[in-house]
C-alpha cells in the first residue's frame, strides 16, 4: 500500500522511471510524449547541460540560507533574467514555484504603497475564470469559481473583472479590438468603483493557461490595460508563471504585446522541472521604494535562492537564451497549430484552436453554432486525460473553461525541442483519445 498522498485518491498511476527528450518513461518501460503536464518540461526530460550543471553544484554547495549568503547562480541568474527583462524590471526575488511568485508579489505590492505612505492602497483586482496559485493569497486572486468554492469563507476579498476571452464572450458583430478596449476599460470602471486610492494592483496572466486553454488577449488589451494601471497609480501584475518562459515564441509572453509589467511572475519552464524554483521580478522603482524606506521587504521562505534551484534555471535560461529556443517555440507552435487545424478543424465538438507558440489550447463543444460546452456531468476532461495516457500522451485536459465546471479545453505544452514527427504523433494520439472519450 502506498503511504503518498496522491492528487485523486482513487487513481492508480504508473510510477516514472526515466525520461528522454519528449517523453516520459514508466516502471513498465511504456513511453509517454509529454505535451504538457502543467507546461513546465521546455527542454526535455534529459537536457545534459541541466543535469550537469545540478550535478556540479550540490558537489559544491547545496544550501546556504540567503539570510546570510548569497551564491553564484542566483547572482548570474539574476543578471541573465534581468538583460532580458522587458522595461524597467530590475530586481529578482527567487522562490520555489509559482503560488509563491504570485503570493510574493502581492506581499511586494503592498509594501510597497506602505513605504510610499499610501496604506489605504491595498485591493487586488484580478479576472474572472483566472488562477494564480493555490496558496490562501494566491487563491484569493484567481477568479476560478471551482477552485475558490470550498476555500472561500478563508480567502481575501478581491475584485474580478470580465477575461478578455474572444471565442466565448465576445458579441458577434463586435470586432476584436472594439472587444479587447471595452473588457479592458472594466478595469478602469472597477478601479472608480472601489476608489482609485484604495487599489494597489491588477494582475493577469497574458496568455491564459490553465483555466481557459492557452487564450491570449487580442491585440491593444494589454496596451489599454498598462495605460489605465498608468493613469490610476495602480501596479501592473503579470503572471507568467504558465506562459512566460519561452513558450509563447517570446522568452516573456508579455513581449508580443509590447507591454511592460510593474511586477512580473514566472517558475515552471524557469526550472524545466529539473528543480523547483520561481521568481518575482520588480521594477527599480519599487526596489528603490523598499531600499530608501525600511530597507527589507517582510517576507521570505527558508529555500529563496537556493543554490542548486538557481544553478538549474541559470543552465535551462542559458540554453533558452543561447540557443534561440523561443524563436524555435515560435516556428515549431506554427506547425503545430497547422496540425490541430488539420485534425480537429472540421471537427463537430471542436470550437476553437487558439493559443501562442507552443502553448496552445482546443476548447470542445456540444455544438460548434451555439458554442454550448458539454454538460459538465459527463466529466468529458477526465476522460480524455485517461483516453490520452493509455496512449502514452500527456496533456492537460481541464473543465471549468467557461465558468464554475462548465466548458471543457485540452491545454498543449510541448517541450521547445519536439521534432515534426512528434507533432504528428501528438495529433493522431489526441485525436483517437477524444474519440474514444466523446459521448456516442
Ligand atoms: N499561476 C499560474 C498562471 C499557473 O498556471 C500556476 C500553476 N498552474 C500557478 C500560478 C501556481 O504555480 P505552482 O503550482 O508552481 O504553485
Amino acid at each position: 500500500m502506498s503511504h503518498v498522498f496522491p492528487r485523486h485518491t482513487k487513481s492508480v498511476l504508473p510510477t516514472v522511471a526515466g525520461g528522454d527528450g519528449c517523453y516520459l518513461i514508466d516502471a513498465e518501460g511504456k513511453r509517454y510524449l509529454d505535451c504538457g503536464d502543467a507546461a513546465v518540461s521546455c527542454l526535455g526530460h534529459s537536457n545534459p547541460a541541466v543535469i550537469k550543471a545540478v550535478q556540479e553544484q550540490v558537489e559544491k554547495i547545496a544550501f546556504a540560507h540567503t539570510g546570510f549568503m548569497t551564491s553564484e547562480p542566483a547572482e548570474a541568474l539574476a543578471d541573465l533574467l534581468i538583460e532580458h527583462a522587458p522595461g524597467d524590471l530590475d530586481r529578482v526575488y527567487f522562490v520555489s514555484g509559482g503560488s509563491e511568485a504570485t503570493e510574493a508579489a502581492i506581499k511586494l505590492a503592498r509594501q510597497y504603497f506602505l513605504e510610499m505612505g499610501q496604506p489605504e492602497r491595498r485591493r487586488v483586482i484580478a479576472r474572472r475564470q483566472s488562477y494564480h496559485g493555490n496558496t490562501l493569497g494566491a487563491l484569493s486572486a484567481g477568479g476560478n469559481e471551482w477552485r475558490r468554492a470550498q476555500f472561500a469563507p478563508l480567502l481575501i476579498e478581491m475584485s474580478h473583472i470580465a477575461p478578455c476571452y474572444e471565442y466565448a464572450e465576445k458579441p458577434e458583430g463586435e470586432n476584436s479590438f472594439d472587444y479587447g478596449q471595452r473588457v479592458a476599460n472594466e478595469l478602469e470602471a472597477e478601479i472608480l468603483r472601489l476608489g482609485p486610492e484604495t487599489v494597489m494592483a491588477f494582475m493577469a496572466e497574458p496568455v491564459v493557461g490553465a483555466t481557459l486553454g492557452a487564450v491570449p488577449a487580442v491585440e491593444g488589451y494589454f496596451k489599454r490595460i498598462r495605460e489605465i494601471c498608468d493613469q490610476y497609480g495602480v501596479l501592473l501584475i503579470l503572471d507568467e508563471v504558465m506562459c512566460g518562459m519561452g513558450r509563447t515564441g517570446h522568452l516573456f509572453a508579455c513581449d508580443h504585446d509590447g507591454v511592460a509589467p510593474d511586477i512580473l511572475c514566472i517558475a515552471k519552464g524557469l526550472g524545466a522541472g529539473y528543480q523547483p524554483i520561481g521568481a518575482m521580478l520588480c521594477s527599480g522603482a519599487i526596489y528603490d521604494a523598499i531600499s530608501n524606506g525600511s530597507g527589507f521587504f517582510q517576507h521570505g521562505h527558508t529555500y529563496i535562492g537556493h543554490p542548486v534551484a538557481t544553478a538549474a534555471a541559470l543552465a535551462v535560461v542559458r540554453e533558452l537564451t543561447g540557443r534561440d529556443l523561443p524563436a524555435r517555440a515560435g516556428v515549431m507552435g506554427d506547425k503545430l497549430n497547422a496540425a490541430l487545424e488539420s485534425a480537429f478543424g472540421q471537427h463537430p465538438n471542436v470550437g476553437d484552436i487558439r493559443g501562442r507558440g507552443l502553448f496552445r489550447g482546443i476548447e470542445l463543444v456540444a455544438d460548434r453554432d451555439s458554442k454550448a460546452p458539454f454538460d459538465p456531468a459527463l466529466g468529458l476532461a477526465g476522460k480524455i486525460k485517461k483516453a490520452a495516457v493509455a496512449e502514452g500522451l500527456i496533456c492537460y485536459p481541464m473543465s471549468g473553461t467557461r465558468d464554475g465546471r462548465n466548458g471543457d479545453h485540452i491545454l498543449l505544452a510541448p517541450p521547445f525541442i519536439i521534432e515534426d514527427a512528434q507533432i504528428g504523433e501528438l495529433a493522431e494520439k489526441l485525436s483517437r483519445a477524444i474519440s474514444a472519450s466523446l459521448p456516442r
